[in-house]
C-alpha cells in the first residue's frame, strides 16, 4: 500500500513587514511545486526536501543561498542539514562561502561521505569533489543586504544595538518547588515532560486569526490541535492553522526589536511512508564570521525520524540550540503527543526557558501536521494530494 504524500515547508517566522508578504508568498508557491513534483514523480521525501529547499536558496527573499544576511565582516556564509527518516542517514555542512546550493552539499554528505557533517573550507571541498561549483562569494550578496548590514552597524556604533540575538537576562533557568503552584513558563520539569495538567495553558487558543493571502477570513472555532488527515482537506489545513498560534497571550511576541528570520524548511513524507527534513540558512544579521546557529546542527534546527517525527526550525538560533528544540519536538510525537501539541510545546517552552522566538513545522509518519509560532508572522505553505496551500499566519 502507498502512503499519500505531504510536503510542508517554511520560509521562515518574523516581523514581517506587508511589503514582503508577496514575495515571501511567491517564493513558497514555488518550493511547493517544485518539491511536490518530486514527490508526485515518485520520489523519494529527501527528494523533495531539497528540492523545494533548492527553490528557496535561489530565491533572494529568503535568508538561506543568495540574498542571505551577511556576517560582521560582509560575507554570506551559509549552513544547512538535510535528514532521511527512514534510515537517519544526515549530511550537514556549516560556513560554507562559495556554494549556492548548500542544502544539495548537504545532500552529497547525506549519500556519499561516512562522515554526518563538514564545515568551511572542508565542506567546500568535499562539494566540489563530488561534482559542485564554486562561486563567487560577491555571487550571493544582493545591495538590500550590504544596506541592511551598514543600517545595523550603524545603529549598532550610535548605542542602539539590536538587542534580537543578544539573550534577555531575565530569563534564567526557572526555580519550582516541587508541589508548588506557579505560572505555566515555571512548570516544565528538567525532562521536558508536561503532564496533562501542565499542558493546559498551552492549549488555550489564541483569539481568532486571519490566514493572510489564502482568501480565508477564518473566524471559525478551531478544531483540535493536530487534526489534520493525510491528504485532508486544505481548508481543514488553513483552519487548523489557528491552532497554530495557540500560545496564551504571555508567550506572545513582546520583543519589537524582533527582527528577519528568514531561514527556510522543509518537512516531507513521501508515498513508501519515509519522512524527511531540511533546513537551510544564512543565519544572522552580522553575525561573527564561524558562527553556527541551530539550523544545521543535527537535533537542533532540523530532525527526521520514521519513529518520531519531521522537524524544522527558524527563529533565534541559540536558545534553540541550548534547548536541542528539534529533538525535545520529536520525541514528544514518539511520546504519543500530535504534532501540533509538540509544535507548540515546544515554542512555548523556547519562550518559556529562555525567551527565545521562532517557528517550528513538524510532520508525523502518518500525515499529521504541526506548526507554531510566537513571533508576529510566518511563511509555510503545504502540499498535499488535493491541492496545495500557502498562508502567512499572523499573531496578533
Ligand atoms: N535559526 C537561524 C540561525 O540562528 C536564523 C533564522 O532562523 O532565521 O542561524
Amino acid at each position: 500500500m502507498t502512503t499519500r504524500p505531504v510536503l510542508l515547508i517554511h520560509g521562515g517566522a518574523w516581523a514581517m513587514p506587508d511589503d514582503a508578504i508577496p514575495a515571501h508568498e511567491r517564493g513558497i508557491a514555488a518550493a511547493l511545486h517544485a518539491g511536490w513534483s518530486a514527490l508526485s514523480r515518485g520520489g523519494t521525501a529527501v527528494d523533495a526536501v531539497e528540492a523545494a529547499v533548492t527553490i528557496m536558496e535561489d530565491d533572494d527573499t529568503f535568508d538561506a543561498g543568495r540574498g542571505s544576511f551577511l556576517t560582521r565582516d560582509g560575507r554570506v556564509q551559509l549552513d544547512a542539514l538535510l535528514m532521511n527518516g527512514a534510515d537517519l542517514r544526515t549530511g550537514g555542512v556549516a560556513c560554507v562561502e562559495r556554494l549556492r546550493n548548500p542544502i544539495q552539499a548537504a545532500r552529497l554528505v547525506l549519500e556519499k561521505s561516512p562522515h554526518v557533517y563538514f564545515v568551511g573550507t572542508g565542506a567546500e571541498r568535499f562539494a566540489t569533489q563530488n561534482g559542485m561549483r564554486l562561486v563567487d562569494n560577491t555571487e550571493l550578496i544582493v545591495p538590500r543586504e550590504r544596506q541592511r548590514l551598514m543600517d545595523f552597524q550603524r545603529a549598532e556604533a550610535a548605542g542602539h544595538p539590536d538587542t534580537t540575538f543578544s539573550g534577555k537576562s531575565e530569563f534564567t533557568t526557572p526555580t519550582h518547588t516541587p508541589g508548588a503552584p506557579g505560572p505555566a513558563s515555571e512548570t516544565w520539569d528538567d525532562a521536558g515532560s508536561a503532564p496533562s495538567t501542565r499542558l493546559a495553558p498551552f492549549t488555550r487558543l489564541a483569539p481568532p486569526t486571519r490566514l493572510e493571502g489564502d482568501g480565508l477570513q477564518s473566524v471559525h472555532p478551531a478544531p483540535a490541535a493536530g487534526a489534520l488527515a493525510p491528504g485532508g482537506a486544505l481548508v481543514e489545513a488553513a483552519l487548523n492553522a489557528e491552532v497554530l498560534n495557540a500560545l496564551p497571550d504571555e508567550l506572545r511576541l513582546t520583543d519589537p526589536t524582533l527582527n528577519s528570520h528568514d531561514t527556510v524548511g522543509a518537512v516531507a513524507l513521501d508515498q513508501f511512508g519515509n519522512i524527511a527534513a531540511g533546513t537551510s540558512t544564512g543565519g544572522t544579521l552580522s553575525k561573527a564570521p564561524g558562527r553556527v546557529g541551530d539550523s544545521s546542527l543535527i537535533g537542533c534546527g532540523c530532525y527526521a525520524d520514521n519513529l518520531s517525527a519531521a522537524v524544522s526550525l527558524t527563529g533565534w538560533g541559540e536558545p534553540i540550540m541550548k534547548l536541542v528544540l528539534g529533538k525535545w519536538a520529536v520525541d514528544r510525537v514518539a511520546a504519543g503527543a500530535t504534532p501540533q501539541q509538540a509544535a507548540s510545546d515546544a515554542i512555548a517552552y523556547l519562550y518559556s526557558r529562555l525567551g527565545g522566538h521562532g517557528g517550528i513545522i513538524l510532520l508525523g509518519p502518518d500525515g499529521q501536521i504541526g506548526l507554531a509560532h510566537n513571533t508576529p508572522r510566518m511563511a509555510w505553505g503545504i502540499a498535499t494530494s488535493t491541492g496545495h496551500h500557502l498562508g502567512i499566519t499572523r499573531n496578533s
